[in-house]
């Protein structure tokens, strides 16, 4: 038999999944699951040669719909003589329980749990996925990979909000950053493509996708990043505000008699990229509107790029300069225009863009698009979470059973 690695990124009306196998790394399938917890819930799996929709689920919820998917996999697997013999797990917030994957043992669970409040959106989707594959998967384990692990290298003057210290001390108030998983990947791959150290490097990655953030890398670890205790802080995102002066939530409620809850919504969901353009969130939508003329989505494309700018610029304080900038996600792997302009804007950074290499370095192709005299060098970088958690999740189920075993 050989072993194969479920990956599940479970949200709450979501389950995304893949599988890997565990020696080549190479990913078999994935799939997803939408409307869970509802009687319109359906899965998706992308089968290499044939993908299946189903929808005659009559269990809805998150272990409904992963015992079903794994009855599906069941002949596909068999055929291939294929075992599932560890899962990984995208857990959103580990707080500052965790800053490396774990085994998500009871212990650990008990750990996720405590997080909970700093993600209520997300750490109790991410413990009904655990307790699903528990469910179907017994005595197989389970692996934790946390969106904020990789920033609990930050030091207490880039984590430490000015507030009230109790607020820290009582409730956890402080940064902790997210889409670690793919800062940590392009981090190490970029100096892979280099053909360099990391620990030689200052490195600013830049995730930009429908939400976006950027890290600071030092040493190969991360010394500052963009998002905060929520992922709400720091550059202009598809649907989500950024930083903004906090008196904004008072004076809103004050003039519209919105609530707390209300204002964070627009803040989350209606502002960003769509906010500006009253368009869309989409950035590919937003660059040809532009094209044609559109005001506002030439406004939100100019707001979110010099936001892009700036942070970057500001990162370099924590670095002392920057040598190296990627650019991943799907704004950054793809939209060459916004690369331009950012590029431009940080000339005095001693970026300099080389136009051809930008334009086609798209669609999942990595490289340097800054020129050969550039001093600073900016590469793109296609990230992959979904491998470093399949690779997590093997190596520390490996550990675990050779410890059983011992
Ligand atoms: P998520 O954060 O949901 O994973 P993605 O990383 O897929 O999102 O990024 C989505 C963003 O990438 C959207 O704004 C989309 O317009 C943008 N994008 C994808 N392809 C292109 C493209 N060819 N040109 C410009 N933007 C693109």
């Amino acid at each position: 038999m050989a072993s194969a690695v479920l990956v599940l990124n479970c949200g709450s009306s979501s389950v995304k999944f893949a599988l890997y196998d565990a020696e080549s790394k190479d990913r078999l399938l994935n799939g997803l699951a939408e409307r869970v917890g509802t009687p319109a819930v359906s899965i998706t799996i992308k089968f290499p040669d044939a993908p299946v929709t189903i929808t005659d689920l009559d269990q809805y919820d998150h272990h409904g719909v992963l015992a079903r998917i794994l009855q599906e996999l069941e002949g596909w697997r068999a055929e291939r003589g294929l075992e599932i013999t560890s899962v990984g797990h995208r857990i959103v917030h580990g707080g500052e329980e965790f800053s490396a994957s774990v085994l998500l043992d009871d212990e650990a669970m008990a750990a996720v749990e405590r997080c909970s409040p700093l993600a209520p959106l997300h750490n109790p989707a991410n413990i009904a996925g655990v307790e699903a594959a528990r469910a179907s998967l017994p005595g197989i384990p389970q692996v934790g990979v946390f969106d904020t692990a990789f920033h609990q290298t930050m030091p207490p003057v880039a984590y430490h909000y000015a507030v009230p210290s109790e607020w820290y001390a009582d409730l956890g108030v402080r940064r902790y950053g997210f889409h670690g998983t793919s800062h940590l990947y392009v981090s190490s791959a970029a100096a892979e493509l280099l053909g360099r150290p990391l620990t030689e490097l200052k490195m600013v990655t830049a995730h930009l996708g429908n939400g976006s953030s950027l890290t600071a890398v030092r040493n190969g670890e991360s010394v500052d990043t963009s998002m905060g205790l929520t992922p709400l802080e720091g550059l202009v995102m598809g649907t989500r505000s950024g930083d903004l002066d906090p008196g904004i939530l008072a004076y809103i409620a004050d003039r519209t008699g919105a609530d707390v809850a209300e204002i964070t919504n627009d803040l989350n969901k209606r502002s960003g990229l769509l906010g500006l353009s009253e368009l869309s969130n989409d950035m590919r939508e937003l660059i040809a509107a532009a094209e044609s003329g559109h005001e506002k989505a030439q406004l939100a494309l100019d707001v979110f790029a010099y936001r892009l700018a700036k942070h970057i610029a500001g990162l370099a304080v924590p670095l002392g300069g920057i040598d190296v900038l990627v650019f991943t996600g799907g704004i950054g792997e793809n939209s060459n225009p916004i690369r331009a302009k950012v590029l431009e804007e940080l000339s005095f950074l001693g970026f300099e863009l080389d136009a051809a290499a930008n334009d086609r370095t798209v669609r999942g192709a990595s490289g340097q698009i800054t020129s050969a005299q550039s001093s600073a060098i900016a590469l793109v970088v296609p990230t992959d979470e979904e491998l470093v958690i399949a690779r997590d999740a093997h190596r520390i189920a490996q550990t675990t059973t050779s410890l059983l075993e011992a």
